[in-house]
């Protein structure tokens, strides 16, 4: 049956008021009514995700059918599809906001729109006490590589448990990594999936730093005691960025206090990190010891071809196809994250959609001009000899000289592990552009500066600040 453009606009404002402004934008706003299916006494809407479609049919079915009957007035059946491409087109198509980076999808919007967490724990099995859950980061959206595999398939089993009474095969499950590289989307996706097979589980997610301001909160309120409540009756508990935790004594130990009832009453707790239980900073002992006592996981920066996976994912997901040369361009460009990646996508994604073209390399490179400056100036070899001489008050044909004093030797010798992590010359190329040198003795300075660099911290210091001095475009 087709919905006419009137009635599809009743129906959008008796569900608003019907589920309220939250649920609506979050749930129905981004479904449309096909106009494809024909059939008489059924309207078949298309929705985003399939992780949407399951929740809109669990959850709002019946409403759709009397908002239609309202709207209608015939009784009608619903069905759905799953089409991530028509949507996300149509809205990027409409759209004129220039904030584009993190809001081209209708998803997003719905996110943004969101005030208190996406689910109502009242309503529903995933509470979110605050923190949004993105119903995009599904198992089925994540691309699995040799960075994230064993990570991904952790995760995999610890979803995958039929019954939650069962012993856990671990807890806790940490995962961690640096920023940007999917440790939320692949803990929210372990959310989506237990919900989806199991309803009933009270499922939570919150962030440290959220769990913390709910913690003083009920310290202020004199409610310690709901808090306490809340967070020990679940079945499952996620923390995310549970670094934030270090030197916050207090929430620390309430956290520790949690962490010890749950798992002692066998309920999964899993937590992500930007480090291993072992290298975080500030955290007690005797909680540091139990993040360690399941299995910690961690994530790696995707290699090339991941990075291109994952861009090909994503733009599928935004109803663009997006041509190979484009994606191995930022792929190879944006290495470091992929946050920075998606950032970079959504900016072309948006732009190609107003005007109408499609994206080609040079547009790429036009658009995110900006974001290769910062990330990846491409290094040379004398850039990196100027600033090294520069950086220890020498001169560049310091860099070339035959002198050995440990003053001039050493800053050479950073000088070529730089050349080697900043460049892609071979070792030849970088002894011969070092005075003509041999290329054992650019290896011998390598190894020697990644000893060095375990245990002399303030060569890190100096590594690091050359490397940040040589990200930046030459001035
Ligand atoms: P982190 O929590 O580690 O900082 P996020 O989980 O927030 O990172 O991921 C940042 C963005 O990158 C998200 O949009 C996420 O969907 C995306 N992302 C990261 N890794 C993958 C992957 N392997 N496949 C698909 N998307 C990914
Ligand atoms: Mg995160």
């Amino acid at each position: 049956m087709q919905v006419t453009t009137q009635q599809w606009n009743d129906l959008q404002n008796w569900l608003q008021n019907e589920v309220g402004e939250d649920n609506f934008c979050s749930w129905l706003q981004p479904l449309r009514p096909s106009e494809e299916n024909n059939s008489a006494g059924e309207v078949t809407f298309i929705v985003p995700t399939t992780f949407m479609r399951d929740w809109v049919v669990r959850h709002y079915s019946e409403i759709l059918k009397r908002g239609l009957q309202e709207v209608t007035d015939k009784t009608c059946d619903v069905s759905y599809i799953v089409k991530s491409a028509v949507d996300a087109q149509r809205y990027l198509a409409k759209k004129n906001d220039k904030n584009i980076t993190s809001s081209a999808n209708p998803a997003q919007k719905a996110l943004n729109q969101q005030k208190n967490g996406l689910y109502n724990p009242s309503e529903t099995g995933i509470m979110s006490q605050g923190n949004p859950v993105d119903p995009r980061f599904t198992f089925d959206n994540f691309i699995v590589g040799h960075s994230n595999e064993f990570a991904f398939q952790a995760a995999r089993r610890i979803a995958e448990v039929s019954d939650l009474s069962e012993v856990k095969v671990y807890n806790p499950f940490f995962i961690y990594g640096g920023v940007g590289l999917g440790k939320t989307h692949l803990m929210q996706a372990i959310a989506h999936y237990m919900f989806i097979n199991n309803p009933k589980a009270k499922i939570l997610y919150i962030s440290a730093e959220k769990f913390m301001n709910h913690f003083i909160s009920s310290l202020k309120n004199k409610n310690i005691h709901s808090f306490k409540q809340a967070f020990r009756t679940v079945d499952i508990l996620m923390v995310d960025d549970i670094q934030f935790l270090g030197g916050k004594d207090s929430t620390q130990e309430e956290f520790f206090h949690t962490f010890d009832t749950l798992i002692s009453e066998g309920k999964q707790i899993i937590l992500t990190a930007d480090k291993s239980p072992n290298e975080l900073k500030n955290i007690e002992e005797r909680l540091r010891s139990r993040l360690g006592w399941g299995l910690a996981t961690e994530m790696h920066p995707p290699s090339l071809e991941t990075r291109i996976a994952i861009l090909e994912k994503k733009s599928q997901a935004l109803g663009i196809e997006l041509n190979r040369d484009v994606s191995m361009f930022l792929a190879d460009r944006i290495s470091s994250n992929v946050r920075e990646l998606e950032g970079a996508l959504n900016r072309l994604v948006a732009h190609s959609t107003l005007i109408q073209q499609a994206i080609t390399v040079e547009t790429a490179q036009d658009l995110l001009k900006d974001l290769f400056r910062s990330y990846n100036h491409v290094v040379t070899l004398e850039e990196i000899q100027k600033k090294v001489a520069n950086y220890y008050n020498l001169r560049i044909g310091d860099m070339h000289s035959v002198k050995r004093t440990k003053a001039i030797a050493r800053p050479r010798q950073i000088a070529m592990y730089l050349s080697k992590q900043l460049t892609t010359n071979s070792y030849p190329e970088i002894g011969k552009s070092f005075g003509g040198r041999d290329h054992t003795t650019v290896m011998h300075a390598v190894k020697t500066i990644n000893k060095l660099l375990k245990t002399d911290s303030s060569l890190q210091e100096d590594i690091q600040l050359l490397e940040k001095l040589l990200s930046m475009p030459q001035n």
